[in-house]
């Protein structure tokens, strides 16, 4: 007899367990599970008694990420990531939603496949992705890819100036072993993890689900415009090098670069029109006071894209609208980049797969890019195949203790994700 997968998986269970974690490890202004806090570390005992029942192998590795191990068949590895950490008076979802689905579905798997399942299945907690106390996010992750770059991470304090590496020690993790954590991927064949949208889009199409091409690709720079302070009464108009002037003509000029450049054919939806984005997000200005033509104006500008060669012309686009602006404007133009990290696709077929899930499960599925990074960007870059599924997130806000999504949409992406596993435990098998 074949019994539905159903009959094990417990989708309401999930949700009552993220409640009971939103009473343990938060207050009323939110979740508090910052990494390497006492309160974390509480919220992760209390993740080791949820599972306590299964014929897990438990472990922290060398970055303090939790592994929790149901050996299968095969020693090919499917994964499941999330993260219990939160950012302060975070949301009940973030992270945590991904890990106790996986939870869940370590459950329905043990039940089914009765405690041998055909490959091995890992769930893992990592640690600090948020970056919450040190600012760098993706630290666990990071350290398992092998690209967390050691020195600039030696040198992060917290806000009370305590170093990143006595802050681990704390809790009994070495700094500088870290990367050791790296030897957990050695038969990992496939990386999933489950994710509250933290965006508008899903919300505005009205579906429940989406199926995570990959990650943006981000270029961060600082733009500033020199010209020359004058008096703001006796400079005639048409005598100025007003540095405001060609720093505020980039404003417009974003979102042009950003039309663009869309549509990508690859993303490009119904109700999604641009598939890039480009932000300014600062503007000072130099002397600043009432009385005087802005000598000095810095901007900064971040930009995001899922495809590399595009996102490269929307820089080189803002670069020659700079130089044409300042040209214009009798002022001078220079450019510092901030930060960089490249567009992380994820694998075609698993994306596939993952679609799939989501149409069985509630009839329509929608291909969408990932804004914000997460761990799976670093699996990926490990050359671990990954995918990522996305449950609507109500008001499309995140990081704030409003974070919501309605418990039919959290019930059905337990479903929907569970059905991925399962799929994905057949596509591991038949690739082996
Ligand atoms: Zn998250």
């Amino acid at each position: 007899m074949i019994v539905p997968m159903s009959t094990w998986l417990n989708p309401k269970r999930t949700v009552a367990e993220l409640k009971e974690l939103r009473a343990l490890a938060g207050d009323e202004n939110g979740a508090q599970r910052v990494a390497f806090t006492r309160t974390w570390l509480k919220a992760r005992e209390w993740l080791r008694q949820k599972v306590a029942g299964l014929p897990l192998e438990i472990h922290n590795d060398a970055a303090g990420n939790t592994w929790f191990t149901l050996r299968g068949e095969s020693k090919k590895a499917l994964l499941i990531g999330g993260h219990i950490d939160s950012v302060p008076n975070g949301g009940w979802l973030d992270g945590c939603l991904n890990v106790l689905a996986g939870v869940e579905i370590l459950r329905r798997i043990n039940d089914q496949y009765e405690g041998n399942p055909p490959v091995t299945v890992r769930l893992v907690d990592w640690a600090d992705e948020e970056g919450a106390r040190f600012g760098k996010s993706l630290f666990g992750s990071s350290a398992c890819s092998g690209n967390l770059d050691m020195n600039e991470a030696r040198d992060l304090k917290d806000k009370d100036g305590i170093r990143l590496p006595d802050a681990l020690k704390e809790v009994g993790v070495d700094f500088e072993r870290v990367k050791d954590s790296g030897k957990e991927l050695q038969n990992a064949a496939a990386y999933l993890e489950l994710h509250i949208e933290q965006g508008p889009v899903l919300l505005d199409l009205d579906l429940p689900l989406g199926a995570v091409l990959g990650t943006f690709g981000v270029e961060r720079h600082a733009i500033t415009f020199h010209g020359q302070a004058a008096h703001s009464g006796s400079t005639p108009m048409n005598r100025r090098k007003d540095a405001f002037l060609a720093a505020a003509k980039m404003s417009p000029e974003i979102y042009r670069i950003a039309e663009r450049c869309a549509p990508d054919k690859s993303v490009s939806q119904v109700g999604q029109r641009f598939a890039g984005v480009c932000t300014i997000g600062s503007c000072t200005t130099k002397p600043g006071i009432v009385t005087s033509v802005v000598e000095e104006c810095r901007i900064t500008l971040d930009q995001r894209h899922l495809n590399g060669p595009v996102l490269k012309q929307m820089l080189k686009d803002a670069r020659d609208a700079s130089d044409r602006f300042a040209k214009e404007g009798h002022v001078t133009v220079s450019w510092e980049r901030l930060w960089q990290i490249d567009p992380r696709p994820f694998d075609d077929e698993l994306i596939a797969l993952c679609e799939e899930a989501i149409r069985e499960t509630c009839g329509q599925s929608h291909r969408l890019p990932s804004g914000p990074l997460h761990d799976a960007a670093e699996v990926a870059r490990a050359g671990v195949p990954t995918v990522m599924m996305f449950v609507q997130s109500l008001h499309g806000i995140s990081h704030n203790k409003i974070e919501d999504t309605k418990e039919e949409h959290l019930e059905l992406c337990v479903t929907a994700f569970d059905k991925l596993a399962e799929k994905a435990m057949g596509w591991i098998q038949k690739k082996s």
